[in-house]
């Protein structure tokens, strides 16, 4: 049984009187930081590969400094590491349920107690966040994914057919899946990667996990956590690696059933389509599952009955905090005309206050803004702001400056255009560069088709209004524009159990992360009938 108290994990405000634990973190960053670069090895069946060529993961803030050398796979670790989770299936996979549910809840209680402050320093170094940013991922969504999981999985499990005739017993087993399941996973939330693997074994599935090259320092922290919980050799498998050779060999195998991913809607347009072939050339034995979250052009819809203060607020966090690399992040903006004068300045007087700077350095933790990831992520949005100062259609009107010296600095940068199909309203840049265009106010109605046509995404979106008859027009007109839409608040930050998250068209296949629906994805269900 679940335990009974399962609330979402509270957050740590690290409030200003909060000294033990502004130590504590300190202490975590500094012990990564002094000791030079970590060796992170390739795991496959709980031995620990070392000796291979590696790759440095950098502190983005800082890019000379290495945090970590990561060992990338070889060929034939890959191969080894498919064996291994084909060799550890069948003990784990008939585990009691509660063997394999005690993993996850002691690894949540390890998470919360004995490793906060590590978990957080090596999401914070690694992948550039603030420690309130890192505290709602790799705490507070972590342990809320372990333990949320567990309670819908028992759910799951209880679901049985309800009819039966007389003299007849009809049952349902969720099995889980034949073969191994492949999780590729994101640099911006070490919670995504722990529930990318941990949702397929916790149902009793095998993994083969390939990090992100970005975050291999916390996503290995979280690997020794599980461990240390006690998850058995082989279950999950860490190769990090060239994502193109990893891929490749994992997909060609007859055993892959499922793909659990989160990361670019490109990447995983290339891996769907792979898999389909594959299909047709009937290489597997199943219809491997295809789960995916991907990208998103995100919007803050404000009508003209909205609290500016309100939407100013909820803009400004939407768009820049962790340097909008979320999924989710706010990346168009519609305001009217009638609000764009006031809206414009309270924003701009909000954004002068933004720090910006390395959000790790242990003498300064109050910095709200740290890096982009790394140097093409760097590049691409400098490019953006480029182009934003020579095309007719664009105007900047905050921000728009950057400089990767010391680490992958952009600037809080809002761009105003005349176009509302601009390329800018439609691609994605994944940092803090938020793109908004100005409607007429009669214009509401009409600036919905432009919202609901313009991407292919439909991952997040808002609407802040104090009009009733406004808002149920938005949900309404805006059925199918975001898998999760928001009444006025910012359109990210979902709560595990609160709000499930994921979009469709091609923001993934919204299966729903932090619900019960996803665990569904991992189960091979069988109906047993039986006459007495
Ligand atoms: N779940 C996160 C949010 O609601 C975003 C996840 C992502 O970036 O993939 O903000």
């Amino acid at each position: 049984k679940v335990p009974p108290n399962l609330t979402n994990e509270p957050v740590k405000n690290f409030g200003i009187n909060d000294q033990k634990d502004w130590d504590l973190l300190r202490a975590s960053i500094t012990k990564f930081t002094d000791n030079g670069a970590l060796e992170i090895p390739i795991v496959i069946n709980g031995e620990k590969i070392y000796d291979r060529p590696t790759k440095p993961q950098v502190n983005p803030s800082k890019h000379s400094q290495v945090l970590a050398n990561v060992a990338q796979a070889s060929e034939e670790d890959i191969k080894a590491a498919i064996e291994a989770s084909k060799t550890a299936k069948a003990k784990w996979a008939s585990a009691p349920w509660a063997d394999r549910a005690a993993v996850f809840l002691k690894a949540a209680d390890l998470i919360s107690t004995k490793y906060r402050y590590d978990m957080l320093a090596a999401t914070m170094l690694g992948q550039g966040k603030n420690v309130f940013q890192a505290e709602i991922d790799c705490i507070a969504e972590l342990i809320d994914f372990f333990k949320f999981n567990v309670k819908y999985a028992e759910e799951m499990y209880q679901q049985q057919p309800i009819e039966s005739s007389p003299g007849v017993w009809n049952r349902a087993e969720y099995r889980p899946l034949e073969g191994f399941v492949y999780a590729v996973t994101p640099f911006n939330f070490t919670a995504i990667a722990g529930n990318l693997v941990g949702a397929p074994a916790l149902m009793g599935n095998t993994v083969v996990w390939k990090p992100s090259a970005t975050a291999a320092l916390s996503n290995y922290v979280l690997l020794q956590i599980l461990e240390e919980a006690g998850l058995p050799k082989g279950v999950i498998n860490f190769i990090p690696g060239s994502p193109q050779e990893v891929t490749q060999h994992v997909l060609d195998d007859r055993a892959f059933s499922a793909l659990h991913f989160t990361g670019s809607t490109d990447v995983f347009k290339q891996l769907y389509s792979k898999i389909s072939s594959n299909v047709a050339e009937d290489k597997y034995r199943d219809f491997p599952r295809i789960v995916g979250e991907t990208g998103g052009k995100n919007f803050h819809l404000v009508h003209p009955s909205a609290s500016v203060d309100h939407s100013v607020l909820s803009t400004l966090r939407g768009s820049f905090e962790y340097q909008g690399q979320k999924c989710s992040a706010t990346s168009r903006l519609f305001v009217p005309e009638s609000l764009w004068p006031e809206f414009q300045t309270k924003l701009g007087a909000a954004m002068d206050n933004i720090t910006i700077g390395n959000t790790a350095e242990p003498s300064n933790l109050q910095t709200f803004m740290g890096p982009v990831i790394h140097e093409q992520s760097f590049d691409k949005l400098a490019k953006a702001i480029d182009q934003a100062k020579t095309d007719p259609e664009l105007k900047i009107v905050k921000g728009g400056e950057y400089d990767k010296e010391a680490g992958f600095f952009v600037q809080p940068t809002v761009v105003e255009t005349t176009n509302p199909n601009h390329p800018f309203l439609t691609t994605e840049f994944f940092g803090p560069l938020l793109t908004a265009y100005v409607y007429p106010d009669a214009e509401f109605e009409n600036i919905m088709e432009t919202i609901d046509t313009a991407t292919k995404y439909a991952l997040t979106g808002s609407i802040f209004a104090r009009d009733r008859d406004a808002l149920r027009l938005a949900e309404e007109k805006l059925r199918y524009s975001a898998g999760n839409f928001y009444v006025n608040d910012k359109c990210t930050g979902a709560v595990v159990g609160q709000q499930w998250f994921g979009g469709a068209r091609m923001s993934g296949t919204n299966d729903k992360a932090g619900s019960g629906n996803i665990l569904s994805r991992f189960v091979s269900v069988r109906n047993i009938k039986e006459n007495f």
